[in-house]
């Protein structure tokens, strides 16, 4: 397996580490082979909003296990699932489902390229959505730039395709239009970019991205794989007030298993196959395991409307105590938090709203904080550009132990 892993960041390269092996967890625990536990803030990056192992989850599947795992055929699991979701999100009137984040938004743009008869696709800087051929590109050094492709494998054919810009500059975005807005198919922006540091947009760029979509016939998919049941049951879109074209979900609605959908109005979607001409499909997609967890934990999200605003203020409580420490010993430290994710980084405050805003020194400090971390038993993200989650099982007690092995780690740095 190259690096030991089957996903790149989780060879804890870039903080100088080596892979965990996890052989279990439980709520906001992870414990690796060798019997060490540790608190975990990765969770799964992002999936775990009830944390690990969840009993009701985990009962759930375990009947549906007994009832086969996949059918190859409809199921009355996923029925519910979509209305859940459609309930939740409005801009989707149908859903269809796929069997990862990368598949959900590969599929969107397809759809919106397939319905527009346009091939560009605007994104932005900082942002990831997965990693199909189109979104695999970073911007060049103009305002409005053609993507360089940021992977080998890309034909120029397609990262040519993909016009890269930077977040948060509405002349760049307003510009990217007036020079190429027939040739648009669709603009694609995280719910709230998070792949990358957190880089909360405004509500005014939000707004402009689907005002200048409607003007010019483009699509405007909002990506939130993240944000979705996890801002609130409404995601970013509802957060912001939006109406995408077209939103890709997934992470939190597969309960941890593997999952991802894509959604929009009705005479968009009419446009997939077997119904229109745009052609996808999946042997395991809406299958019963995930469609069971997923289910499950929107079901309980759902009952327990409060979850938000207790994951809100335990996230704000543990960014905010070790912002308190790290200034105490003389470190500087950001923070950025929206609900329960939050992001702390080791420079000046600041309002970093693109990747080039953080300093290597504030990267480098991630790296030390983290290998400190981890051997206080406190699991970081494997990067400094990446976020921590919190889940409802992180009770103000493991907050606590948090907060106690954070102190110990200050000291040693
Ligand atoms: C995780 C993520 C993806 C990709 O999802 P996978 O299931 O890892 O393929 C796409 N977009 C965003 C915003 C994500 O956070």
């Amino acid at each position: 397996m190259p690096g030991g892993v089957s996903s790149p960041v989780r060879s804890m390269k870039s903080v100088g580490g080596k892979p965990l092996i996890i052989e279990r967890a439980e709520g906001a625990m992870i414990e690796d082979i060798d019997g060490t536990r540790y608190i975990d803030y990765c969770m799964s990056f992002g999936p775990l909003i009830l944390g690990h192992a969840h009993q009701e989850v985990v009962e759930a599947l375990l009947v549906q296990v007994k009832n086969g795992v996949s059918y190859g055929t409809s199921n009355p699991m996923e029925i519910e699932l979509a209305e859940e979701i459609v309930t939740a999100h409005p801009a989707m009137d149908w859903v269809r489902f796929v069997n990862s984040g990368t598949e959900a938004v590969m599929s969107a743009i397809r759809l919106a390229r397939g319905t527009t008869g346009r091939t560009k696709i605007v994104k932005f800087e900082g942002t990831y959505h997965g990693h199909a051929d189109s979104m695999l590109v970073r911007a060049g050094s103009g305002l409005v730039t053609f993507g360089l492709s940021s992977s080998a494998g890309i034909p120029t054919g397609v990262s040519n395709d993909t016009i890269v810009l930077q977040l948060g500059n509405e002349e760049a975005l307003k510009e990217a239009f007036a020079l190429y807005g027939e040739d648009i198919a669709a603009v694609i922006i995280e719910g709230v970019p998070a792949n990358n540091g957190l880089l909360i947009q405004t509500k005014e760029f939000m707004h402009l991205i689907q005002e200048l979509c409607r003007k010019h016939g483009a699509l405007f998919i909002l990506d939130e794989l993240i944000t979705g049941f996890r801002l609130g049951l409404g995601g970013a879109t509802a957060h912001y007030g939006l109406m995408p074209d077209i939103v890709t979900l997934g992470k939190i609605i597969g309960g941890g298993l593997p999952v991802g959908v894509y959604g929009g109005r009705a005479e968009l979607m009419n446009k997939i196959a077997p119904l229109g001409s745009v052609y996808q499909a999946g042997t395991l997609s809406g299958n019963p395991l995930a469609m069971v967890a997923g289910l499950k934990t929107i079901r309980i999200l759902k009952e327990n409307p409060q979850t938000y605003e207790i994951l809100e203020r335990r996230a704000t409580y543990l960014l905010g105590t070790i912002r308190g420490i790290m200034e105490e010993a003389g470190f500087p430290c950001s923070s950025k938090q929206i609900a329960s994710i939050v992001w702390p980084f080791f420079q000046e405050p600041s309002e970093a709203k693109r990747p080039d805003q953080v300093s290597a020194e504030a990267v480098q400090t991630y790296s030390q904080v983290h290998q400190l971390a981890l051997k206080n038993g406190v699991y970081l993200p494997p990067s400094a550009f990446e976020v921590s989650f919190l889940s409802t099982a992180h009770t103000e007690s493991v907050l606590q132990e948090t907060v106690n092995a954070f102190e110990k780690v200050v000291s040693l740095l």
